[in-house]
């Protein structure tokens, strides 16, 4: 979990509740420690990037997301993954190829709730605050979700990017989505 900035305790409610145990990443250090997922949570995806860089983790983190290892990243967190960011000039991890424009919603419709359908799971609820939507995706991206026409979910190899919280509903396929990815690649 990465844990400098936003909603991760939810997360780590969510995954502990399903019986895996979860650790915080603040600090270069935290990295030594064994985990074989990652989550990027939401938050503000600019103090969280700037943070990353500040506690020294970029680098590392990005090798492990470029290596395979199976990350989730929720609104800021699929931001930090987007390769491009139409609305602003900064870019962070830039591991999936996608175009993402931040807050898209705008201030009216800043947070919202609805279900849609999520490719392989039927209905999902989905919980969107001040959300990214997915403008464009390149090649090798499918497409998991989409919500009146836009893309708000996506999946490239490892890397599972929302622009919604699943870890502010009562659902945890999402996440055991992310808990299938390690295991397939476990068992690899
Ligand atoms: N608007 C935030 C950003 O651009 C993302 C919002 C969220 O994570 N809930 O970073």
């Amino acid at each position: 979990m990465l844990a400098v900035q936003g909603a991760f305790v939810e997360h780590e409610i969510m995954l502990n509740n399903m019986g895996m145990e979860t650790l915080e990443l603040r600090k270069k250090r935290d990295l030594s420690r064994d985990f074989d997922g990652l989550i990027l949570p939401g938050g503000e995806s600019t103090v969280q990037g700037k943070l990353i860089k500040e506690q020294d983790m970029f680098d590392e983190l990005r090798e492990r997301i470029l290596s395979g290892m199976p990350v989730l990243g929720t609104c800021a967190g699929l931001i930090l993954l987007a390769s491009h960011i139409s609305n602003d000039e900064k870019k962070h991890f830039a591991t999936l190829p996608v175009t993402v424009k931040r807050n898209a919603y705008g201030r009216q419709l800043g947070s919202f709730f609805t279900r849609e359908e999520f490719k392989g799971l039927g209905k999902v609820p989905m919980k969107f605050i001040r959300a990214p939507v997915i403008e464009t995706v390149g090649d090798g991206v499918d497409i998991l979700a989409k919500v009146e026409g836009k893309i708000v979910a996506v999946r490239y190899r490892n890397q599972i990017g929302l622009s919604f919280h699943p870890e502010l509903c009562d659902d945890v396929r999402i996440h055991k989505l992310l808990l299938d990815t390690v295991s397939k690649k476990e068992n690899a």
